[in-house]
């Protein structure tokens, strides 16, 4: 099996020669699995070249022992890559993005108030800057992003139009396990006792979408949540789709979303009503 080509500065990425190629980007924080496969296949299946960022990126993490345990095995993610057929693979240094004297972010307004821009602050004016410097250094044909993180995708596919970036965002349906537990990197953080409770998350969202009306949603999915003493809601909301804003009808498309704590171990998880 090929494998990827691994390129760690700008000036290298830049001077290589893509033709009149499509090139996919998926920008990921690396300790690659399944939910990342998808949005690699995905690339695959679309461009003729696809990159795949690694970066831890600093600027989005609101907690210093969040970032410190962000571990990433290189070689893991290459043979992942190479398992989906990636081209290139993109891992910088932080200094390399962010080189002494970095002074630009961008912020995106109103649809960062609620769900995780409340409790998570500066989290996506760090994910809006480093995705900008990613679109721009790789400058791909289209960029693949996961439901999973739904106000991510809200934010990047905002930004994207607000500042007439030439690429087309595609998302991707969020990859779960058998029991119903979203993929995620952090979720080999959790105990085996904690891995028992975490399905409850999904239970849950899928019990309150079978609601009438957001507080009949919020309810139902409380109740589901409060039967297991282990975790802890950080918030539940039923939120306009495209504006990530609470509401207390259903008019337009609504998501429901959810962050829980399991001991240290923070989950999000979002399900379209
Ligand atoms: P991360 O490495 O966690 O920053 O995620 C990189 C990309 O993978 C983001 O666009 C995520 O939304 C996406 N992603 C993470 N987990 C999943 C999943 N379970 N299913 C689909 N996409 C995912």
């Amino acid at each position: 099996m090929q494998q990827p080509q691994i390129v760690e500065t700008i000036a290298a990425l830049r001077s290589l020669d893509q033709g009149n190629r499509t090139i996919g980007l998926v920008p990921t924080m690396g300790a690659l699995h399944a939910g990342h496969g998808a949005l690699i296949d995905k690339a695959r299946s679309e461009n003729d070249r696809v990159v795949v960022s690694i970066f831890v990126n600093p600027k989005q993490f609101d907690r210093p022992d969040d970032y410190a345990a962000y571990a990433i095995d290189l070689p893991a993610d290459r043979d992942f890559c190479a398992q989906h057929h990636a081209d290139i693979i993109f891992a910088p240094a932080a200094s390399e993005i962010y080189p002494p004297g970095h002074a630009t972010y961008v912020e995106v307004l109103h649809l960062t108030d609620h769900l995780c821009g409340k409790f998570r602050p500066g989290h996506f004016r760090g994910v809006a800057t480093v995705v900008l410097k990613l679109l721009n250094i790789v400058a791909p044909h289209r960029a693949y992003f996961g439901e999973k993180d739904a106000q991510q995708l809200a934010v990047i596919s905002r930004m994207t139009q607000d500042l007439n970036l030439p690429v087309e965002i595609v998302s991707v349906p969020t990859v779960r396990e058998p029991d119903g537990l979203a993929l995620s990197s952090r979720n080999r953080r959790l105990t085996p006792q904690e891995r028992k409770a975490a399905p409850a998350l999904y239970q849950a969202l899928q019990a309150a979408a079978k609601q009438a009306d957001p507080a009949a949603m919020r309810k139902t999915a409380q109740e589901i949540l409060a039967q297991n003493p282990q975790i802890r809601v950080e918030y539940l909301e039923v939120v306009d789709a495209a504006t990530m804003t609470p509401i207390d009808e259903i008019t337009h498309p609504a998501r429901i979303a959810a962050a829980i704590w399991l001991g240290n171990t923070r989950l999000i998880d979002n399900l379209a009503i």
